[in-house]
């Protein structure tokens, strides 16, 4: 067969696949499919990760969001990207892998206490036909609030009942010490007190871990300290390839995978984050590891490339 008759098949095969099934082999040799809008799921061999939106917010553009940046730049950098220059729109993006006979929920969203825009994860496991009760461990990246709020609801009941929790023992004691939270500025109380609603009624049933453990088979954990005191990012053994998740080492990808000197407003210790992301995006492209976050673009999976002082996400495609 010629080469030209050869790809003409592929091609055609790709177009068929995309179609009829919403699924794409890619050269990585990952399968990527979408079922519904706001689930992407990547087989990667033994393991399977699917990302799951929880909705977004669009915040108004100040001056304040990129803390160490001019205005003008960050409009720039958000129109290159083709996006508004007046707002930005901040996605949510928990992670679900099936690796090694568990199921495991990196982070949970919003739930119930979020802007109307957020809530969508329940939703979106029902369009990908995942019953919360299957989920056998929900481990937590760290305590802002679009992370754990969606772990129990209005009513007090742990929306994923069967699950064992993890959480990064530095994070669980910076922010449940009651001592930092009675003397935390006023703008700081939410935050603290949603850690108390969140885990103080389950509180003996967390397992508190320090990060660089591994805390389930093929799932290891990797100390990201700066966006939180605890802040913690997770290496998935894919069986083809490994995944990051990298949980808010960047906020949205088209400003600090770009720019990773830049710091959003909401890295605690500005310093440390700006290290930690450099280090783990070299990490990720140096290692070929595919890359999860939960601000990521689109369905928050794919790939990170080099470009210039900065970086590129290049989201998978089903
Ligand atoms: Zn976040």
């Amino acid at each position: 067969m010629s080469l030209s008759r050869r790809q003409f098949l592929l091609a055609g095969a790709g177009v068929t696949a995309a179609a009829t099934l919403g699924a794409c082999a890619t050269s990585s040799g990952m399968q990527v499919r979408a079922p519904a809008a706001g689930v992407t799921r990547v087989s990667l061999g033994r393991v399977t990760a699917t990302t799951l939106n929880d909705g977004f917010v669009a915040r108004p553009l100040d001056a304040n969001f990129v803390r160490n940046a001019p205005l003008a730049a960050v409009q720039a950098a958000l129109a290159e990207a083709g996006l508004p220059t007046d707002k930005v729109e901040v996605p949510f993006n928990p992670l679900l892998v099936d690796v090694g006979g568990q199921r495991v929920l990196f982070d949970v969203g919003n739930g119930e206490f979020g802007a109307p825009t957020t809530g969508r994860l329940l939703a979106n496991l029902s369009a990908a036909g995942v019953d919360p009760g299957s989920i056998t461990a929900v481990v937590f990246s760290h305590f802002h609030g679009d992370h754990i709020n969606g772990l129990r609801n209005r009513a007090g009941s742990v929306v994923f009942p069967k699950a064992r929790v993890f959480a990064p023992a530095p994070e669980w004691n910076w922010w449940m010490d009651d001592q930092r939270m009675a003397s935390a500025p006023e703008a700081m109380r939410g935050a603290f007190q949603a850690t108390r609603r969140v885990f103080g009624p389950i509180a003996a049933n967390v397992q508190r871990f320090e990060p660089g453990v591994e805390i389930l088979p093929g799932v290891k954990s990797v100390p990201a300290f700066g966006h939180t005191p605890g802040h913690t990012a997770f290496v998935i053994e894919g069986g083809s390839r490994r995944l990051m998740y990298w949980a808010d080492t960047t906020n949205v990808a088209a400003l600090f995978v770009r720019n990773p000197d830049w710091a959003v407003m909401f890295d605690m210790d500005p310093e440390a984050a700006r290290r930690v992301r450099r280090r783990l995006a070299d990490l990720v492209i140096s290692e070929k590891m595919l890359l999860a976050g939960y601000h990521l673009t689109g369905p928050a999976i794919g790939e990170l490339t080099t470009r210039g002082s900065g970086y590129d996400f290049i989201p998978v495609k089903a």
